[in-house]
């Protein structure tokens, strides 16, 4: 059974996001990149599907700029086989992906593809869902469980009020939610190993898709400053500031 992952390139959960001077975007300078949590679920439950002896083949395949060969090498140390590069400029857009990721799909025939349910910096949420209409295959979104047997993936899924268990004919995309599992560090042999592991470049041209956005981002601001809490003396301070001041009782 063969496994395509999809790995977005990210800015680091633990960084402090800035936006430009000219709140034309985020400010990317000599900001730490990573893997997209998601994602990162995604490489492990892959990865987890091979020790257990029911995939063969897993490939990662990441689209943007040169600098995503870090996320598919990370992915790669992870247990990845091999990589696909499409190149892109930085923010191609979720339909673009889709698109160029169901032509990916046609080339691979994987059993089962699995992409994070989100990316945290444009928090779309919509890549695996057009990737499952533009290509007809069965969809598992924000999976907490995925198990395979017998030509079918059981996911288990988090909706709104509870779980949701589908059971979807092979091949199929899955989306992994945050409890799907916790991913493993790459370890140093493994990093070093990884660099000998085939990575593929493509451009959309190879690949016959045209990539058009049809998103244009006006202006990027920063969250609100929250003010600073107080301390209050008593409860009944605490009360009468409710009353006068927050006004919420
Ligand atoms: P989104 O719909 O942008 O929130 O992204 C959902 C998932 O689609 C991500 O977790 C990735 O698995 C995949 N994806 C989105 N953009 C890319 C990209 N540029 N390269 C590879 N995978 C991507």
């Amino acid at each position: 059974m063969k496994i395509l992952v999809a790995v977005k390139r990210v800015i680091d959960y633990n960084v402090k996001v800035r936006v430009k001077a000219d709140h034309s975007d985020v400010d990317l300078t000599n900001v730490k990149m990573a893997i997209n949590p998601f994602c990162e679920i995604a490489v492990e439950e892959a990865v987890r599907l091979k020790e257990k002896g029911v995939a063969t083949e897993i490939v990662v395949v990441s689209l943007g700029t040169k600098e995503c060969q870090e996320q598919i090498r990370t992915a790669l140390a992870l247990g990845a086989d091999r990589g696909i590069q499409v190149e892109t400029d930085e923010n191609p857009g979720s339909l673009s992906v889709a698109k160029l990721l169901k032509a990916i799909v046609d080339e691979e025939k994987p059993d089962l593809v699995i992409l994070g349910k989100q990316s945290i910096d444009s928090d779309n949420n919509q890549t695996g869902q057009m990737l499952a209409a533009l290509s007809g295959l069965p969809q598992g979104t924000f999976a907490s469980e995925v198990t395979i047997e017998d030509g079918k993936a059981s996911v288990t899924r988090e909706v709104d009020g509870g779980l949701q268990t589908v059971s979807l004919s092979l091949p199929a995309i899955v989306t992994t939610d945050l409890r799907l599992n916790e991913p493993r560090y790459a370890s140093l042999p493994n990093i070093m190993k990884a660099k000998r592991k085939p990575l593929d470049v493509k451009t959309p041209a190879d690949l016959g898709v045209e990539v058009t956005s049809s998103l244009n981002t006006l202006k990027v601001e920063p969250p609100a400053e929250r003010s600073a809490g107080i301390r209050v003396g008593s409860v009944d301070e605490l009360i009468e500031k409710l009353k006068t001041e927050a006004k919420v009782i």
